[in-house]
């Protein structure tokens, strides 16, 4: 007879090392003596600055200390050592997540890129380009632009997050519903692995198909899986300036529909984004941008297709708002007033984190159910008799409600988590995922299973196991403990 057979998994992965304050002083002097020209930091200024990124309601520890490394070979010797003694590591961008994926762990190290934030080559021949991590997204594609190429990915927080924070997040944007979300622009990684060991993913041919897809692996993984040094990514031809439509929407379920009317119809545009009445407000105090403040929702669309194309596009759209009951819709062919607009878009969590305390959630339906998912949002808002705002980039079927109580809310707290509980329940009933583009992070590791099901997570487990068994990269993140 044969034997029974192990189930694949299991949880091999070491339990986060607790901290020890021997262990890490003994690190510490161990990274001091073989890493002399290293900063790193342990005044509690930088330390506190260190402890979050953009997640409200998490309250993690402070780190032990903060590391800025400069090249691939002194990362590669910070996680030997810290393998050594059982210290955590984790990968910090510029903090700007909104899943808790940067927040610190105790007794760990937080190593931050901005001393490894360079253009190491743009290849305009092969439209490939390689970075270091710390890059700062707007400014790759600013560089890029000045070659006449084009770099897709475009988070709302384009300024002030890094390529390695978009890599870890495998980030979305604006324009992902037409050029796809990070994974489809990267080609290849360096990565350090958890023993300090230096691995290359893949090349920077257009196609490249040896042995499993390792780049697909690590885009999306938090860091939990090793640390990204180096990043390959396919550029574009810039396409041409964006023809840019704005409609307008008595109610938030009609512009819902107008979203699934403009998928069926076939067109692709470039930018399919949405902002309620509530989040029009917020952004029109905040920043006088020129939307329609009497509107309950609002869709912006854009073209980016050459010629004709765009306005026939737009026109395409344009029917399909119509059709779904738009109230008026806008037009501009001025590429100034188009980047005033999608200014105004990109806005929307500033504005409205002014407003309390304010969480930004990151849900996704399939497009056809983006109706439904508003109307739940509204239900949710409705229930807990409370403001929030709920925008996002509705072509991907991807929402970003906003739940705001009051900072001196006593039960807030407990009310946005409820909140958020409830529009996640929604979204998978409505054969969704509880996140679009932010990430499981800190904030969502107990919806992991419901999402993925026991055994994918069991099958992420066997992963994290094999590529980290002594549990140092980002414990905590993504998987539920
Ligand atoms: C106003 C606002 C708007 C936003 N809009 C969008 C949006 O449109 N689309 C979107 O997707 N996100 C958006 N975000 C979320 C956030 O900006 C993205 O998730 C971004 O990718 C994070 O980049 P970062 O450099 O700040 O990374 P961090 O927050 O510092 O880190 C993010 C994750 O990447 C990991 N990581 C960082 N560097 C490395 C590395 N070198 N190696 C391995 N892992 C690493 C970290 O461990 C962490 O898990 C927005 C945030 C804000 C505040």
């Amino acid at each position: 007879m044969p034997g029974p057979v192990e189930p694949i998994g299991g949880g091999r992965t070491a339990a986060a090392p607790p901290p020890d304050p021997a262990r890490s002083a003994a690190f510490l002097s161990a990274l001091a003596a073989r890493l002399p020209g290293l900063a790193v930091r342990t005044d509690p200024a930088d330390l506190e600055a260190h402890r979050r990124d953009e997640t409200v309601n998490l309250e993690p520890p402070l780190p032990l200390a903060v590391a800025s490394p400069s090249s691939a070979g002194e990362v590669a010797e910070i996680v030997r050592l810290a393998a050594a003694h059982r210290v955590p590591i984790v990968p910090r961008g510029e903090g700007s997540g909104l899943s808790g994926g940067a927040a610190a762990v105790a007794g760990g190290l937080t190593l931050t890129f901005r001393r490894m934030a360079s253009v190491v080559s743009i290849d305009p021949a092969d439209l490939v380009a390689t970075v270091q991590p710390g890059l700062i997204n707007a400014t790759f594609k600013a560089l890029v632009a000045e070659e006449g190429l084009f770099y897709p990915p475009d988070p709302a927080s384009q300024d002030i997050c890094s390529l390695g924070g978009n890599v870890g997040t495998n980030a979305g944007g604006l324009c992902c519903v037409k050029y796809g979300v990070t994974r489809e622009s990267v080609l290849s990684l360096e990565v350090v692995l958890a023993d300090g060991s230096i691995i290359r993913t893949g090349g920077a041919t257009m196609k490249d198909v040896a042995g499993y897809d390792l780049t697909r692996l690590f885009v999306g993984s938090q860091g939990t899986l090793g640390v990204v040094t180096e990043i390959t990514v396919r550029l574009r031809p810039a396409p041409p300036p964006k023809l840019t439509m704005l409609a307008f929407f008595a109610t938030l379920p009609h512009a819902g529909d107008a979203v699934a009317r403009i998928t069926a119809s076939r067109v692709v545009p470039c930018t399919l984004e949405m902002m309620d009445g509530f989040t029009i407000r917020a952004v029109e105090e905040y920043g006088h941008f020129g939307f329609d403040t009497t509107a309950a929702a609002m869709l912006m669309v854009e073209s980016d297709a050459p010629g004709r194309a765009a306005a026939e596009e737009l026109a395409v759209a344009e029917r399909a708002c119509r059709d779904a009951g738009s109230t008026f819709t806008v037009s501009s062919t001025d590429p100034v007033e188009a980047d005033l607009l999608r200014q105004g878009r990109r806005s929307a969590w500033w504005a409205i984190e002014r407003l309390g305390l304010a969480r930004m959630e990151d849900v996704a339906v399939p497009r056809s159910r983006m109706a439904d998912l508003v109307a739940e949002v509204e239900q949710v808002l409705d229930a807990e008799g409370m403001p929030g705002g709920t925008f996002g980039h509705v072509g991907d079927g991807n929402l970003h409600p906003s739940f705001i109580v009051a900072r001196d809310d006593p039960d807030g707290t407990e009310r946005i988590d409820r909140a958020r509980q409830r529009v996640y329940a929604a979204a998978i009933a409505l054969g969704g995922t509880v996140t679009g583009e932010h990430g499981i992070g800190l904030a969502k590791r107990d919806w992991l299973e419901r999402t993925r099901g026991e055994g994918a997570v069991r099958a992420m487990r066997a992963v994290k196991g094999a590529l980290d068994p002594l549990g140092i990269m980002n414990p905590g993140k993504v998987l539920p403990d």
